[in-house]
Protein backbone atom coordinates (compact mmCIF):
# COMPACT_ATOMS: atom_id res chain seq x y z
CA UNK A 1 0.00 0.00 0.00
CA UNK A 2 1.33 3.40 -1.07
CA UNK A 3 2.11 5.71 1.82
CA UNK A 4 0.46 8.76 1.58
CA UNK A 5 1.36 11.69 3.64
CA UNK A 6 -1.58 14.55 3.73
CA UNK A 7 -0.27 18.11 4.28
CA UNK A 8 -3.00 20.90 6.11
CA UNK A 9 -1.95 24.33 5.76
CA UNK A 10 -4.17 24.85 9.10
CA UNK A 11 -5.29 22.21 11.78
CA UNK A 12 -9.14 23.11 12.21
CA UNK A 13 -11.62 20.87 13.90
CA UNK A 14 -12.15 18.68 11.19
CA UNK A 15 -8.47 18.07 10.28
CA UNK A 16 -7.14 14.37 10.96
CA UNK A 17 -5.00 13.36 13.50
CA UNK A 18 -2.88 10.13 12.80
CA UNK A 19 0.56 10.24 12.07
CA UNK A 20 0.56 10.86 8.11
CA UNK A 21 -1.62 14.34 8.68
CA UNK A 22 0.98 16.80 8.68
CA UNK A 23 -0.37 20.31 9.73
CA UNK A 24 1.50 23.56 8.42
CA UNK A 25 5.04 22.68 7.90
CA UNK A 26 7.90 21.12 5.28
CA UNK A 27 9.39 18.08 5.58
CA UNK A 28 11.18 16.51 9.02
CA UNK A 29 14.30 14.55 8.56
CA UNK A 30 12.12 11.23 9.19
CA UNK A 31 9.49 11.96 6.69
CA UNK A 32 9.09 9.63 4.36
CA UNK A 33 6.29 8.93 1.49
CA UNK A 34 5.37 7.60 -1.62
CA UNK A 35 2.95 10.16 -2.29
CA UNK A 36 2.11 13.91 -0.68
CA UNK A 37 -1.46 15.52 -1.21
CA UNK A 38 -1.18 18.85 -0.08
CA UNK A 39 -5.47 20.01 0.76
CA UNK A 40 -6.74 23.02 1.12
CA UNK A 41 -9.81 23.85 2.35
CA UNK A 42 -9.67 27.87 2.15
CA UNK A 43 -8.60 30.02 -0.41
CA UNK A 44 -6.79 32.32 1.45
CA UNK A 45 -4.29 29.61 2.78
CA UNK A 46 -3.39 28.71 -1.29
CA UNK A 47 -0.14 31.03 -1.11
CA UNK A 48 0.41 29.37 1.99
CA UNK A 49 -0.36 25.93 0.12
CA UNK A 50 2.04 26.32 -2.57
CA UNK A 51 4.76 27.06 -0.47
CA UNK A 52 4.11 23.67 1.07
CA UNK A 53 3.89 22.36 -2.18
CA UNK A 54 7.58 23.06 -3.37
CA UNK A 55 8.86 22.34 0.52
CA UNK A 56 7.61 18.75 -0.25
CA UNK A 57 8.52 18.05 -3.82
CA UNK A 58 12.30 16.66 -2.58
CA UNK A 59 10.10 13.95 -0.89
CA UNK A 60 7.71 12.72 -3.04
CA UNK A 61 5.73 13.64 -6.30
CA UNK A 62 3.51 15.88 -4.84
CA UNK A 63 -0.19 16.98 -5.41
CA UNK A 64 -2.18 19.76 -4.08
CA UNK A 65 -6.23 19.74 -3.88
CA UNK A 66 -9.23 20.40 -1.99
CA UNK A 67 -12.00 22.54 -1.93
CA UNK A 68 -9.79 25.95 -2.21
CA UNK A 69 -8.47 24.72 -5.66
CA UNK A 70 -11.60 24.82 -7.45
CA UNK A 71 -10.94 20.67 -7.71
CA UNK A 72 -14.81 19.11 -8.06
CA UNK A 73 -14.70 16.34 -5.04
CA UNK A 74 -14.73 12.50 -5.48
CA UNK A 75 -15.95 9.25 -3.48
CA UNK A 76 -15.47 10.10 0.42
CA UNK A 77 -12.52 8.22 1.76
CA UNK A 78 -13.45 8.62 5.66
CA UNK A 79 -10.34 9.96 7.82
CA UNK A 80 -8.58 10.61 4.60
CA UNK A 81 -8.91 14.55 4.16
CA UNK A 82 -11.17 15.15 7.19
CA UNK A 83 -11.08 13.45 10.69
CA UNK A 84 -12.63 9.80 11.45
CA UNK A 85 -16.69 10.85 12.16
CA UNK A 86 -17.25 13.37 9.40
CA UNK A 87 -18.42 11.65 6.21
CA UNK A 88 -19.60 13.08 2.87
CA UNK A 89 -22.54 11.33 0.89
CA UNK A 90 -23.19 13.69 -1.48
CA UNK A 91 -21.50 17.14 -3.90
CA UNK A 92 -23.40 19.43 -5.67
CA UNK A 93 -26.23 21.81 -4.97
CA UNK A 94 -29.13 22.97 -7.22
CA UNK A 95 -29.07 26.45 -5.61
CA UNK A 96 -26.70 29.06 -6.86
CA UNK A 97 -26.14 31.56 -3.50
CA UNK A 98 -24.13 34.42 -4.16
CA UNK A 99 -21.35 33.80 -1.17
CA UNK A 100 -21.04 30.41 -1.79
CA UNK A 101 -18.37 28.64 -3.94
CA UNK A 102 -20.10 24.87 -4.22
CA UNK A 103 -22.20 25.64 -6.95
CA UNK A 104 -19.25 26.70 -9.09
CA UNK A 105 -17.25 23.96 -8.01
CA UNK A 106 -19.10 20.91 -7.79
CA UNK A 107 -21.99 21.54 -10.43
CA UNK A 108 -25.65 22.08 -9.44
CA UNK A 109 -26.77 18.58 -10.34
CA UNK A 110 -26.16 16.66 -6.73
CA UNK A 111 -24.05 13.81 -7.18
CA UNK A 112 -24.87 10.75 -4.69
CA UNK A 113 -21.67 9.33 -3.42
CA UNK A 114 -21.22 5.69 -1.94
CA UNK A 115 -22.33 6.25 1.83
CA UNK A 116 -19.27 5.82 4.42
CA UNK A 117 -19.73 5.42 7.87
CA UNK A 118 -19.25 8.85 10.07
CA UNK A 119 -21.70 10.50 12.14
CA UNK A 120 -21.37 14.13 11.54
CA UNK A 121 -22.86 15.04 8.00
CA UNK A 122 -21.16 17.63 6.12
CA UNK A 123 -22.89 17.13 2.52
CA UNK A 124 -23.54 20.55 0.50
CA UNK A 125 -26.81 19.81 0.81
CA UNK A 126 -27.97 16.46 1.76
CA UNK A 127 -31.67 17.29 1.29
CA UNK A 128 -31.30 17.68 -2.26
CA UNK A 129 -30.77 13.73 -2.69
CA UNK A 130 -33.17 11.50 -3.52
CA UNK A 131 -35.46 9.83 -1.13
CA UNK A 132 -33.67 6.45 -0.86
CA UNK A 133 -30.13 7.73 -0.78
CA UNK A 134 -31.38 10.14 2.59
CA UNK A 135 -33.12 7.25 4.09
CA UNK A 136 -30.03 4.71 3.39
CA UNK A 137 -27.71 7.76 5.31
CA UNK A 138 -30.38 7.86 8.26
CA UNK A 139 -30.10 4.37 8.09
CA UNK A 140 -25.65 4.31 7.87
CA UNK A 141 -25.94 6.93 10.93
CA UNK A 142 -28.51 4.49 13.25
CA UNK A 143 -25.16 2.43 13.81
CA UNK A 144 -22.63 5.22 14.88
CA UNK A 145 -21.16 4.97 17.89
CA UNK A 146 -22.04 8.53 18.29
CA UNK A 147 -24.86 10.68 17.94
CA UNK A 148 -25.69 12.36 14.40
CA UNK A 149 -24.58 15.65 13.92
CA UNK A 150 -25.93 17.60 10.33
CA UNK A 151 -23.09 20.36 10.24
CA UNK A 152 -23.05 20.72 6.41
CA UNK A 153 -26.86 22.20 6.98
CA UNK A 154 -30.06 21.24 5.88
CA UNK A 155 -32.01 23.50 3.60
CA UNK A 156 -35.51 24.45 5.18
CA UNK A 157 -37.17 24.82 2.02
CA UNK A 158 -36.58 20.86 1.53
CA UNK A 159 -37.47 19.64 4.74
CA UNK A 160 -40.37 17.38 4.73
CA UNK A 161 -42.72 16.05 7.56
CA UNK A 162 -40.87 12.50 6.47
CA UNK A 163 -37.51 13.88 7.36
CA UNK A 164 -38.43 15.42 10.57
CA UNK A 165 -40.10 12.05 11.74
CA UNK A 166 -37.25 10.40 10.56
CA UNK A 167 -34.54 12.38 12.12
CA UNK A 168 -36.91 12.30 15.23
CA UNK A 169 -36.73 8.69 15.34
CA UNK A 170 -33.10 8.07 15.31
CA UNK A 171 -31.16 6.36 18.22
CA UNK A 172 -29.25 8.48 19.63
CA UNK A 173 -31.31 11.30 19.17
CA UNK A 174 -29.43 14.05 16.50
CA UNK A 175 -27.13 16.58 18.62
CA UNK A 176 -27.31 19.08 15.93
CA UNK A 177 -29.12 19.71 13.20
CA UNK A 178 -27.77 23.03 10.99
CA UNK A 179 -30.09 24.69 8.90
CA UNK A 180 -29.55 28.74 7.48
CA UNK A 181 -30.59 32.10 7.62
CA UNK A 182 -28.53 33.68 4.80
CA UNK A 183 -30.81 35.91 2.97
CA UNK A 184 -33.91 37.57 3.83
CA UNK A 185 -36.00 34.72 1.60
CA UNK A 186 -34.65 32.12 3.82
CA UNK A 187 -36.93 33.41 6.82
CA UNK A 188 -40.42 32.25 5.51
CA UNK A 189 -38.82 28.54 4.79
CA UNK A 190 -37.12 28.40 8.07
CA UNK A 191 -39.71 29.17 9.50
CA UNK A 192 -41.94 26.79 8.09
CA UNK A 193 -38.94 24.29 8.97
CA UNK A 194 -39.17 25.38 12.60
CA UNK A 195 -43.07 23.92 12.38
CA UNK A 196 -42.28 20.74 10.77
CA UNK A 197 -39.54 19.72 13.42
CA UNK A 198 -41.58 20.66 16.27
CA UNK A 199 -44.62 18.93 15.22
CA UNK A 200 -42.63 15.55 15.01
CA UNK A 201 -41.72 16.16 18.73
CA UNK A 202 -38.59 18.30 18.09
CA UNK A 203 -38.02 20.72 21.15
CA UNK A 204 -37.21 24.47 19.99
CA UNK A 205 -34.95 26.98 21.12
CA UNK A 206 -34.14 27.36 23.97
CA UNK A 207 -35.96 24.20 25.54
CA UNK A 208 -33.18 22.57 23.61
CA UNK A 209 -30.48 23.48 21.23
CA UNK A 210 -30.27 20.75 18.69
CA UNK A 211 -32.07 22.74 16.42
CA UNK A 212 -29.33 25.50 15.05
CA UNK A 213 -29.27 27.88 12.16
CA UNK A 214 -26.35 29.45 10.35
CA UNK A 215 -26.73 32.74 10.44
CA UNK A 216 -24.90 34.80 7.49
CA UNK A 217 -23.93 38.33 8.68
CA UNK A 218 -21.11 41.09 7.76
CA UNK A 219 -21.57 41.14 4.05
CA UNK A 220 -21.09 44.80 3.02
CA UNK A 221 -23.97 46.48 3.78
CA UNK A 222 -25.06 44.52 6.70
CA UNK A 223 -25.18 46.32 10.25
CA UNK A 224 -25.52 44.60 13.41
CA UNK A 225 -28.84 46.30 13.95
CA UNK A 226 -30.06 44.34 11.02
CA UNK A 227 -28.09 40.64 11.65
CA UNK A 228 -29.07 41.22 15.40
CA UNK A 229 -32.40 41.25 14.47
CA UNK A 230 -31.78 37.88 12.30
CA UNK A 231 -30.75 36.07 14.77
CA UNK A 232 -33.87 36.92 17.07
CA UNK A 233 -35.80 35.85 14.34
CA UNK A 234 -34.30 32.21 14.13
CA UNK A 235 -34.80 31.72 17.54
CA UNK A 236 -38.59 32.83 17.14
CA UNK A 237 -38.32 30.13 14.46
CA UNK A 238 -37.57 27.34 16.85
CA UNK A 239 -33.44 27.72 16.21
CA UNK A 240 -30.18 28.01 18.52
CA UNK A 241 -28.40 30.95 15.77
CA UNK A 242 -24.63 30.77 14.97
CA UNK A 243 -23.25 33.69 13.45
CA UNK A 244 -21.46 33.05 10.23
CA UNK A 245 -19.30 36.09 9.47
CA UNK A 246 -19.00 36.75 5.56
CA UNK A 247 -15.13 36.73 4.64
CA UNK A 248 -13.75 37.86 1.62
CA UNK A 249 -11.36 36.59 -0.99
CA UNK A 250 -8.82 37.11 0.92
CA UNK A 251 -10.84 35.32 4.18
CA UNK A 252 -10.65 38.52 5.88
CA UNK A 253 -13.71 40.05 8.01
CA UNK A 254 -14.04 43.06 10.51
CA UNK A 255 -12.90 43.43 13.95
CA UNK A 256 -16.34 44.75 14.68
CA UNK A 257 -17.98 41.02 12.91
CA UNK A 258 -15.69 38.96 14.46
CA UNK A 259 -16.36 40.20 17.76
CA UNK A 260 -19.87 39.96 16.49
CA UNK A 261 -19.17 36.35 15.40
CA UNK A 262 -18.28 35.31 19.04
CA UNK A 263 -21.43 36.51 20.80
CA UNK A 264 -23.60 34.53 18.94
CA UNK A 265 -21.54 31.58 18.28
CA UNK A 266 -22.16 29.23 22.10
CA UNK A 267 -25.39 28.25 22.69
CA UNK A 268 -24.80 28.73 26.52
CA UNK A 269 -24.09 32.51 26.12
CA UNK A 270 -27.12 33.57 23.36
CA UNK A 271 -29.69 31.58 25.98
CA UNK A 272 -28.55 33.81 28.85
CA UNK A 273 -28.49 36.59 26.57
CA UNK A 274 -32.22 35.68 25.63
CA UNK A 275 -33.63 35.56 28.66
CA UNK A 276 -31.72 38.58 30.18
CA UNK A 277 -33.24 40.41 26.79
CA UNK A 278 -36.62 38.89 27.70
CA UNK A 279 -36.33 39.39 31.30
CA UNK A 280 -37.52 35.69 31.92
S1 LIG B 1 -27.90 26.22 -0.50
FE1 LIG B 1 -25.99 26.07 0.68
S2 LIG B 1 -24.63 24.77 -0.53
FE2 LIG B 1 -26.29 25.43 -1.88
S3 LIG B 1 -25.47 27.22 -2.95
FE3 LIG B 1 -26.61 27.96 -1.15
S4 LIG B 1 -25.11 28.12 0.53
FE4 LIG B 1 -24.19 26.87 -1.13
Amino acid sequence: MKRIIRVFPRRTRATPTDELAIVGRGPELFDQADEVHVSVAFTWDLPFAEKLVEAWRPVAPVRIGGPATGERGGDFEPGRYVRQGYTVTSRGCPNRCWFCSVWKREGNEVRELPIRDGWNVLDDNLLACSEAHIRAVFAMLGRQPEAPQFTGGLESKLLKPWHAEALRAMCPKPKQLFFAYDTDDDLEPLREAGRILQAAGHHAHPKSHALRCYVLCGWPKDTTEAADRRMIEAMGSGFTPMAMAWRDEDGKRSQQWAGFQRQWARPGIIYAASRFRTGE
